[in-house]
């Protein structure tokens, strides 16, 4: 893939309805792929084909600042939980929010600076911030092949190959969900992504890597595009099919910051909406791990 140059897959331009509503000022939560979708499809229908000032109010960032500033912005784009902004002249600015980054936009004259901002970019129209990323550099071409060539294939990309990550875990005797959280194997896939898809397939999260069938992966692959590109549109994830949804079901609507309907993250000790065993938690690479055992054996 190394070189291969990929379509943008989200570019805005000219001066169409917004492509998204709805508050996408602040991300409050960790992060998956999904929101970075978001926030590259909002980034290109704020300033794809505008000129834009850059300034680092914090100096973190002064130079890459300087060097973005007074460029157009030709597209943007999305690859796992990694944010690019293509400009002109050949190179691209790289984002990870990591647990910590966050992004805040609006119309018109951007605010006084508060706190720390790494990155603040204007245009005539509108203006962004950008506070506490773990990574906000430039890349040149190279960088950006070297960048996609690392990551596994994501779900919400046109251009993903999931036979490449299918390779990867075919061969693992790792357990599955450590494996699809590693985003050298699949990018833009967090926790609630995996342990909620391994819950809709009935697939144990400690189901080494090769034992998991090439029509076991099929069915996973569609369902994480299912529910991740529901999440795109939506902004938050669901995963609970319709017999137990609250209503179907008479229960009480689930109470949490994440928002969304959701079978297993979150909810130890919790009955499954399926078979009422309560939910089991554990961890596994260091990250905590929900599942049903009885549905997930
Ligand atoms: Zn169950």
């Amino acid at each position: 893939m190394l070189g291969t140059p990929l379509p943008a897959v989200t570019t805005w331009q000219g001066r169409a309805r917004p492509l998204l509503t709805g508050p996408l000022a602040t991300l409050g939560v960790v992060p998956e792929g999904h929101t970075i979708h978001r926030l590259a499809a909002r980034h290109a229908e704020l300033f794809v084909g505008d000129k834009v000032l850059a300034a680092s109010p914090q100096g973190r960032f002064a130079d890459g600042a300087a060097r973005i500033s007074g460029t157009v912005l030709e597209a943007t784009e999305a690859y796992g939980k990694h944010l690019l902004h293509h400009y002109a002249g050949e190179f691209a600015l790289h984002v990870h929010l990591g647990l910590y980054g966050k992004v805040t936009d609006g119309d018109g004259e951007p605010p006084e600076p508060v706190g720390q901002i790494r990155l603040r970019l204007t245009s005539d129209r509108h203006w962004l911030d950008l506070r506490g990323p773990t990574a906000c550099e430039l890349l040149s071409p190279p960088e950006v092949a070297a960048l996609r060539a690392r990551l596994g294939p994501d779900p919400l990309r046109a251009d993903a190959d999931p036979e490449r990550a299918y390779a990867r875990i075919s061969r693992s005797v790792m357990p599955l969900a450590a494996l699809l959280l590693d985003q050298t194997v699949v990018a833009g896939t967090g926790l609630i992504f995996v342990t909620e898809a391994l819950f809709r397939a009935g697939l144990s999260p400690r189901l080494p890597g090769r034992e998991l069938t090439p029509a076991g992966w099929q069915v996973l692959w569609a369902d994480l595009v299912e529910l991740m590109t529901l999440a795109v549109t939506t902004g938050r994830i669901d995963t609970v099919r319709a017999a137990h949804l609250p209503e179907a079901m008479g229960r009480p609507a689930r109470v949490d910051r994440h928002g969304g309907e959701v079978y297993v993250y979150r909810r130890p000790g919790q009955p499954c909406h399926v078979c009422r065993t309560p939910i089991s938690r554990g961890t596994i690479t260091a990250r905590n791990l929900y599942w049903c055992p009885t549905c997930q054996s």
